[in-house]
């Protein structure tokens, strides 16, 4: 289509982008240059397909036309700020707490899950008058000098936040990434070390897949112990839907509903607009009104008619489509081929899955249990060659992490696992 702005060969884009981007990373030691989007299909330059099993954005597809539709509608009718009456923001904040435990009763619409979660913190602090976090570890929250602070993957080893304690996720004590300890417990020790420290808890902040630490559906029970503790001590609970929000779990909308809490505060972002950029925070007018003489929480853009357009057709296609119960049925059947997989390749060490979230935990050996980092780089690029997308986590890097659209499909599912299959084979060949 028109495009504002004139195509250049891959090499000559990737050097053109060092000088003005920097080492900003890229996907890939073979970076991909797309140029069109089409469900879960990604092109290149040159007219090759990609399947997308990673982009956890475009959860009703690349190039939706219903959302597309809905975005240019929208752009040419009214574009203003969000100091004006509009119908969107109303009805899209509307259907957001419709979803939500009937103690919800507030939105804030802003434009990325960092935002999103700065504001949670800012509404923690404020109503508390505390200082002290409780996150898990290697969790990843967001940009803002307080969402970093927050996100423990980022911090560096020798100037950690001292209002910040990181935790075990709540899994299995089998799991080598688990807690040693009662995660209950886990919560009072980290109570206790910030007090050592003169501070006290103002919230716990959690992504409800604990993604970033290498994709850890909890421990249900444990997570609640967990909310109970963090209550008792006067703290709020943030759920940070960022990456588990709408329908990636599957069964629920919300990864916190799984294990049936109530947090105080919940962030979501990501997939909202499809693809444009729009975030929210989710809670209760008394959480608030904690900032009420501030001079406010007033975005631009945030829930703007585009916007909240792009977010009202998203929430849509969910509904009419039932994308839930779709994503935990491809999800279980992704599960089912993996473990075959699993059965023949000892590099695969652990399968786990929420909806259509999967980590593939890859080591060299099990006991002790170590990681294989460079084999996952590895297969992460080897697929690349069969153009099909998917990602690593966690610490060691060594996590495949398999995200698809929710939109996938059982054939994308089965396209998956053959040229797994192959790069596992050919990697078995050359390890
Ligand atoms: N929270 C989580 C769990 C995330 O995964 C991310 C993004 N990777 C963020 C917050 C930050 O969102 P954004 O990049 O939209 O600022």
């Amino acid at each position: 289509g028109n495009v504002p702005y004139s195509r250049s060969e891959t090499s000559e884009l990737l050097s053109r982008r060092r000088q003005v981007l920097g080492s900003a990373r890229l996907s890939y030691c073979d970076p991909v240059h797309f140029v069109a989007g089409d469900g879960v299909w990604l092109f290149d330059q040159s007219g090759q397909r990609y399947l997308d099993a990673y982009n956890n954005v475009q959860i009703v597809g690349h190039g939706n036309a219903d959302v597309a539709a809905a975005i240019a509608g929208q752009a040419r009718t009214l574009t203003t700020n969000t100091r004006y009456l509009h119908e969107a923001v109303v009805s899209l904040s509307e259907r957001l707490l419709a979803t939500m435990p009937a103690e919800f009763d507030r939105v804030l619409l802003v434009n990325s899950g960092s935002e999103a979660n700065d504001i949670a913190w800012r509404l923690a602090t404020a109503l508390t008058n505390r200082e002290g976090a409780i996150v898990t570890e290697h969790a990843y929250h967001g940009i803002t000098e307080a969402t970093t602070r927050l996100s423990p993957e980022d911090w560096p080893a020798e100037d950690q936040p001292t209002h910040v304690e990181a935790v075990p996720p709540p899994v299995d004590q089998s799991n080598h990434h688990g807690r040693t300890a009662d995660s209950a417990e886990l919560i009072t020790e980290a109570l206790n070390s910030l007090e050592t420290r003169d501070t006290e808890l103002a919230a716990f902040l959690f992504d409800p897949l604990f993604t970033s630490t290498g994709i850890l559906p909890p421990d249900t029970e444990q997570l609640r112990q967990m909310v109970d503790r963090v209550h008792e001590a006067g703290g709020l609970v943030i759920a940070d839907e960022v990456q588990a929000g709408f329908g990636r779990t599957g069964s629920n909308m919300w990864g916190f509903q799984a294990a049936d809490i109530v947090p105080d505060i919940v962030t979501m972002g990501k997939p909202m607009g499809n693809g444009h950029p729009v975030a929210a925070v989710v809670t209760r007018s008394n959480i608030v009104s904690a900032l009420r003489d501030d001079p406010g929480i007033f975005s631009t853009y945030g829930g703007n008619p585009v916007s909240s357009v792009a977010a009202l057709a998203v929430l849509n296609i969910i509904e009419e489509n039932q994308l839930l119960e779709h994503a935990d049925a491809v999800g279980k059947y992704l599960q089912t081929g993996l473990a075959q997989l699993s059965a023949e390749y000892d590099l695969i060490g652990e399968i786990r899955r929420s909806g259509l979230m999967i980590g593939v935990e890859l080591v060299q050996d099990t006991e002790p249990w170590t990681p294989a980092t460079t084999a996952a780089t590895d297969i992460v690029n080897r697929l690349r060659q069969h153009r099909i997308l998917i990602g690593s986590t966690g610490k060691h890097g060594n996590i495949l992490k398999i995200r698809p659209p929710l939109v996938f499909k059982q054939s994308h599912a089965d396209r998956l696992l053959d040229a797994l299959d192959t790069v596992l084979g050919s990697f078995d060949d050359t390890a």
